[in-house]
């Protein structure tokens, strides 16, 4: 097959963090392919949410009820992102925080716009917060609020893209020094599927890629209602979290873990392993009991490469799909996205 050896090296550095086994709390590690002098630390799976509200902006709750329901539903760790606002974390951490259980981040949903386009850029882990920066156009506000946060040290990402259909993909691409974006946003108005011509943020998705642009996928909560659960029109928890693989719970390691693409996206499916070799990936889904599954794996241009039912699924590289990711689909329309790998990249 044919790798470029830049893309071998990006390759390679991504096989020695997804060759190990799957873990959430307890699964034994599998042996690591990968030359070390010492032994390499075992990852576990820890999932969270990097994108939710509280009262301190347009939220029903308070931080502490908010970190309670994230705490109490099975995550790992939590975001709090409030519009232009840094929530301090020091005393939920004092009161909720556990060893390699549970940790909350701060954050903060940087609130712009561009004319009537909403233009929001979270800020994870940003040392102060980070005023809205204006700009002439959609993707300098874009860009001028992602610098915003990187100079307080934080990792940004772009929110909801197609809410009130503000980022187009063309935008989005042109967009530097930053990683993530939301390809699912819990939000209620988020239209994360398109419509009436408008592409679904997956489309978007496989558009910049195929451009040679390198973004991962992340799914979110957006969470804003927590005292409604009944109300399908309203913007609660639970809807979409990403699960990272580091080796420890820690703020540094999961933030960096999503800024190389160590981590998958999910709106319900869990994932027992998700292996890269050099030759192929491997997805094995840890099944619901009757829930039936099937498995995308996707390259240039959003083209289905291979579907399988099998589990593990496996799809081998043919050397030229340029990049492949996967998504696992269930039969209650729930799904997980892995993030691409790069085979062969034209810019
Ligand atoms: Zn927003
Ligand atoms: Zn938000």
């Amino acid at each position: 097959m044919t790798i470029r050896t830049s893309t071998l090296r990006l390759l390679l550095a991504g096989l020695s963090l997804l060759a190990l086994f799957a873990a959430v709390a307890g699964d034994p590690p599998t042996q690591q392919p990968m030359a070390a002098e010492s032994k390499p630390p075992r990852l576990n799976w820890y999932k969270g949410n990097t994108h939710t509200h509280t009262l301190n902006s347009d939220g029903d709750s308070t931080p502490d009820e908010v970190v309670r329901w994230y705490r109490e539903n099975g995550y790992n760790f939590l975001v709090l992102t409030d519009h232009n606002f840094v929530t301090s974390v020091d005393g939920l951490n004092a009161l909720h925080a556990a060893d390699e259980k549970f940790i909350v981040i701060k954050g903060e949903e940087v609130t712009d716009k561009f004319g009537s386009k909403p233009i929001h850029v979270n800020g994870l882990n940003v040392e102060r917060k980070v005023e809205p920066q204006g700009g002439n156009s959609v993707v300098e506000v874009l860009q001028r609020n992602v610098d915003a946060v990187r100079a307080v040290s934080g990792v940004p990402h772009i929110n909801h893209p197609n809410y009130e259909w503000a980022i187009t993909a063309d935008e989005l691409k042109q967009v530097q020094n930053n990683k993530l974006f939301e390809i699912y946003n819990g939000h209620h108005r988020a239209n994360n599927l398109g419509g009436g011509g408008a592409p679904g943020l997956e489309e978007v998705w496989d558009v910049i890629l195929s451009n040679g642009k390198l973004l991962y996928g992340i799914a979110v909560d957006d969470a804003h209602t927590f005292k409604q659960p009944w109300n399908k029109n309203s913007a609660r928890p639970g809807r979409g979290w990403v699960v990272v693989r580091t080796d420890r719970l820690s703020t540094t390691a999961i933030l960096d873990a999503l800024e190389r693409g160590d981590f998958y996206a999910s709106t319900g499916v869990e994932l027992a392993d998700y292996q890269t070799t050099e030759k192929d990936i491997t997805i094995t889904i840890k099944p619901e009991r009757s829930t039936k599954y099937r498995v995308l794996f996707i390259g240039q241009s959003g083209r289905v490469l291979k579907e399988a039912i099998t589990n593990p699924a496996v799809y081998q590289f043919l050397g030229n799909e340029m990049y492949v990711r996967a998504k696992i689909i269930d039969s209650n329309g729930d799904a997980a996205w892995t993030q691409p790998v790069w085979l062969k990249r034209d810019k």
